[in-house]
This record gives structure tokens, C-alpha cells and sequence, in this order.
């Protein structure tokens, strides 16, 4: 089943149940402190915080998503995306848990003919969080899933809170068994690989009180309204229903994979490092796609740094892969072929994207001229004093000042038959980024205030795309 019926038939399926389909809000919103939009529900936080009235009582859509936190699981991990959709049904105040899991359970097991997914039901497990037996009773109840199914996990992975008082709730998550190929038997618990997540319904009921996020969850009180939040990723249904190993061969990512084996001469499949290189650049290529498409340019700081990174990361990868020309144009007019039915806005402002990833590669090819320069005098001075290593120094000094990857780096060296003292220059890159975290750190403290918070509400704490992230962009090239 292709990408686009996947979302087309979850919206069928709750427009079906009474809900209003509402479009996808832009990546990037208004405010501030969010980098970019990483869940269903961020569009309507004012309804769940009870600070404007729903103008619908049930909701459905599908959003986009960017999670720049999940950047280093990319093309290492079979399911994580840097842009990725995320379907999702909401209740404000109306249907509840018994709602949200029928809805769910309907759409994953109805036959394919029927308009389902077509998900075999012995195959799926379901997580609940260890304080709600009610989820487990009604999963029991309502889905025929014997308890042997059926695990509990702790606030940790099952409990949703803002991190601050306020609305909170337990959730509960479904997985899908790809079979013992694919890891250790014992459910979700024991292995996230083999086991699948692909959906996660967050019942929000609870008022949190003490600010101490994360020990305890002690509600102090229930909610007034109680509501549903839901989201299912569309790339991992596809990925399963597709029968490929992970969400980068899935239809809308693969041909990206493709042309890329065009451009550099590399065959995806042979040798795994080159793999992980071919899957970045499938990600990379449309998170970077979607975001200029939403008004993101690249820049120093904020969002326009992450999507600098991952343009650098795109050119850098195809580089190592063995591409010597400028790979962008073509790459961005093979993803806005593959996503331009769901978002037109690729192909009506196609000239526009293009001329800013283009942009950004073009001035990387000339950091990376400017560095492969220091690079080789630092070889002949090596040389000269008859050494066989590359100083960690001098690895972080073409790394911080020329942009210059360690990656390419170390390939270089390899080429020229020398090593690098990457311990070295790992230790150094910690002491920079300790630097920045501490540098993060006060400014976070300096807007601890709550009502800033109410305004990072998000699927926890864990998924808050703030300064922690950009300080760990930092190494993403690293
Ligand atoms: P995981 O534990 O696999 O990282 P998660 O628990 O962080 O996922 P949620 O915050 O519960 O994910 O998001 C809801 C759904 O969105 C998930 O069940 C999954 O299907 C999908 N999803 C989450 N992160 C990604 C990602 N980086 N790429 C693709 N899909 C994702
Ligand atoms: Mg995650
Ligand atoms: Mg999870
Ligand atoms: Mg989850």
C-alpha cells in the first residue's frame, strides 16, 4: 500500500467516525521556543489547555513533523526520520480511552478490501502505563488481545505531562511483531526493532501539580474534560505494509536512494557504512525539501542551523559516497515529484526551493575546497616530520574553523595513508560541547517561567526540539 493511501484512508476512517479532517499546520509556527512542529496535537494545544473552545469536538489529521532530536538515529536505526507524517485523531472532551482504542484497533485490522490496513491481529502488542489497568482490561476487552500481549511500562515511556503542572495523562502505545528475523523475542520491552511502534494514543485526564516531572506523576486531580490524543506514524505503516526493512525504502524515500546510486556510482545494498550514507540522504534530502517549502533558510542559528546541517550533511555524504558534482538540483526535483500530491506547494515553488539548497551547496563546495587546502599542507607537515598521524588539533581546527567533517577527515587521511587521533579530537569536541550545553543551560534557566513553558506542551520532555538539540546538532557532523 503506497504512502498516499495509507493517509487517505486514516482520514476516511475517522471523517467516517465524526471527525473534521484539518490540514497540516506549517512546520515552523509562531512561536519561538518551539523549533519545529514534532507532533499531531501542537496544533491544537489551546484547545487541550482549555485556553480557547474546540470548534470541533473530534479532529483528524496529518502533520508534519520534524524531529531534529532523532537525527542521530537516521539511517542507523529502520525507523526514524528526521521530516516524517504523523495521522492522528483527537478527542476534546468527547470519546475517551474505550473510543480511541476501538477507533485504532478498527483501522489496523480491517481487511485491506475493507478499507483497513489489514494488520495481523496475533502480530500486534500494546503497551499500557503500570498505574492504568483500564487500558489493559479494555485492550483485553475490546481487541481480543490476550494479556501475555499486552506489557506495562513506567512513567518514563507510558505517562505524558507538559514537565509542569497541567494536563496529563497515561498513554498507551501498539506494536507490530515483524517476526524473530528481526530480533529478540519479549515484546516491546525487550527489543524496539523487531517490535514496531507505530502508534501511541495519549489519554489525557489528569491535572498534575508539583513541578517535579517525571518522579512520581502524582495527579491532584482529574480534568474536567477528558481527552484523546493520538498519533500514528504514516512512514512505519508503510514500511511494514510495504514489506520493506525500513522507513528509507519505503516508496516516497526509496527513489531518493535511487538517484543517489545514479549520482555517486555506489550500489545501495553492498556495504553498510555506505548504506547508513544513502539513507541520510534520502531523510536528509526531503526534511531539507520541507522545511525551505515552509520558509526556512539556512543560517546560523535556530532552525535555519538545523537545516544548514542538514543540507552540509546531504552534500558531505553524496561526497563520500563518490559523487565530484554538485548532487542538490537533482535531488530536490526527485522529491518534489515524489511529494508534491500530498504537498503542491513543492512543485509550485519548486524554483524557489531549489535555489536555496542549491545556494547552501554551492557554498559548502567552497568550505570544502577551503579545507581539503589546510587539509593537505597539514598531510605534508605530517609527512615531512616522517609521522603517520593527524594531530586531534588539527582535526577539530578544520572541523570548528572550515566546517570540514570529521568523516571526510578521516577518509582523506585513510586515502593518503594516514591516521588521525580521533580520540583526541573527540576530546576536544566534548570540552566544546560542554561548553555550549552549560552556555544552553543558563539560558534555559533564564526562561524557566511557566507560562513560556505552557508553550512548549509536547509529547514529553524528551521530544522538545529546544537549546539542548541545537547544542547537539553541533555534533551531528562530527
Ligand atoms: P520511538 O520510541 O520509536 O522513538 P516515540 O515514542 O518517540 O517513537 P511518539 O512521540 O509516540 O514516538 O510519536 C507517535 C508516533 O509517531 C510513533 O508511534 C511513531 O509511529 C511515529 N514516530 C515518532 N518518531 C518518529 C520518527 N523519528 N520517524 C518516523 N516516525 C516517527
Ligand atoms: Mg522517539
Ligand atoms: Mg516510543
Ligand atoms: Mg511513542
Amino acid at each position: 500500500m503506497q504512502t498516499h493511501e495509507i493517509r487517505r484512508r486514516f482520514l476516511e476512517h475517522f471523517v467516517r467516525a465524526g471527525h473534521t479532517e484539518v490540514p497540516s499546520a506549517s512546520l515552523v509556527l509562531p512561536d519561538p521556543n518551539l523549533l519545529f512542529v514534532n507532533a499531531g496535537m501542537v496544533q491544537f494545544k489551546p484547545y487541550f489547555l482549555g485556553q480557547e473552545a474546540a470548534p470541533f469536538r473530534r479532529a483528524t489529521s496529518v502533520q508534519k513533523c520534524v524531529r531534529t532530536g532523532d537525527i542521530e538515529e537516521v539511517g542507523v536505526t529502520t525507523r526514524h526520520n528526521t521530516f516524517f507524517q504523523m495521522a492522528g485523531n483527537f478527542s476534546f472532551g468527547d470519546y475517551f480511552k474505550e473510543g480511541a482504542i476501538t477507533f485504532a484497533w478498527e483501522l489496523i485490522t480491517k481487511s485491506q478490501e475493507e478499507g483497513g490496513y489489514g494488520f495481523d491481529p496475533e502480530r500486534i502488542w500494546v503497551t499500557a502505563y503500570e498505574s492504568d489497568p483500564e487500558a489493559a482490561e479494555i485492550w483485553e476487552r475490546v481487541a481480543g488481545i490476550p494479556k501475555e500481549r499486552i506489557q506495562f511500562r513506567d512513567g518514563k515511556d507510558n505517562y505524558w505531562d507538559m514537565g509542569v503542572p497541567g494536563p496529563g495523562g497515561p498513554c498507551s502505545e501498539i506494536y507490530y511483531d515483524r517476526g524473530p528475523k528481526y530480533g529478540k523475542e519479549g515484546g516491546p520491552v525487550a527489543d524496539e526493532d523487531r517490535y514496531i511502534e507505530i502508534w501511541n494514543l495519549v489519554f489525557m485526564q489528569d491535572i498534575r501539580g508539583e513541578l517535579s516531572p517525571k518522579l512520581g506523576h502524582a495527579p491532584i486531580g482529574t480534568l474536567p474534560k477528558k481527552n484523546i490524543d493520538t498519533g500514528m506514524g504514516v512512514e512505519r505503516v508503510a514500511m511494514l505494509l510495504q514489506g520493506v526493512e525500513n522507513v528509507y525504502e519505503t516508496d516516497l524515500l526509496r527513489p531518493i536512494i535511487d538517484r543517489a546510486e545514479q549520482l555517486t556510482g555506489r550500489s545501495y545494498g553492498v556495504e553498510h557504512t555506505d548504506d547508513v550514507r544513502f539513507r541520510v540522504i534520502a531523510d536528509h534530502v526531503r526534511s531539507s525539501a520541507m522545511l525551505i517549502a515552509d520558509g526556512v533558510n539556512p543560517g546560523n542559528d535556530g532552525r535555519g542551523y538545523v537545516l544548514r546541517r542538514l543540507l552540509r550533511r546531504i552534500v558531505r555524504s553524496a561526497r563520500i559516497l563518490g559523487s565530484e558534482k554538485p548532487v542538490m538540483a537533482e535531488f530536490m526535483k526527485v522529491v518534489s515529484d515524489l511529494m508534491a500530491p500530498s504537498y503542491p506547494e513543492l512543485a509550485t515553488d519548486f524554483r524557489r526551493i531549489e535555489t536555496v539548497a542549491v545556494g547552501e551547496e554551492t557554498a559548502f563546495l567552497k568550505t570544502l575546497s577551503t579545507g581539503s587546502r589546510l587539509f593537505d599542507e597539514t598531510v605534508d607537515q605530517v609527512r615531512s616530520k616522517g609521522g603517520k598521524k593527524i594531530a586531534g588539533t588539527d582535526a577539530f581546527t578544520l572541523h570548528d574553523t572550515y566546517g570540514f567533517p570529521i568523516d571526510l577527515t578521516l577518509e582523506m587521511a585513510s586515502e593518503a595513508g594516514l591516521e588521525v587521533d580521533e580520540a583526541g579530537f573527540r576530546s576536544l569536541m566534548a570540552e566544546q560541547r560542554d561548553r555550549a550545553k552549560a552556555d544552553a543551560q543558563s539560558r534555559k534557566h533564564a526562561h524557566a517561567d511557566l507560562s513560556i513553558y505552557k508553550e512548549l506542551v509536547d509529547r514529553g520532555a524528551t521530544e522538545f526540539t529546544g537549546f539542548d538539540e541545537l547544542t547537539s546538532e553541533a555534533t551531528v557532523l562530527a
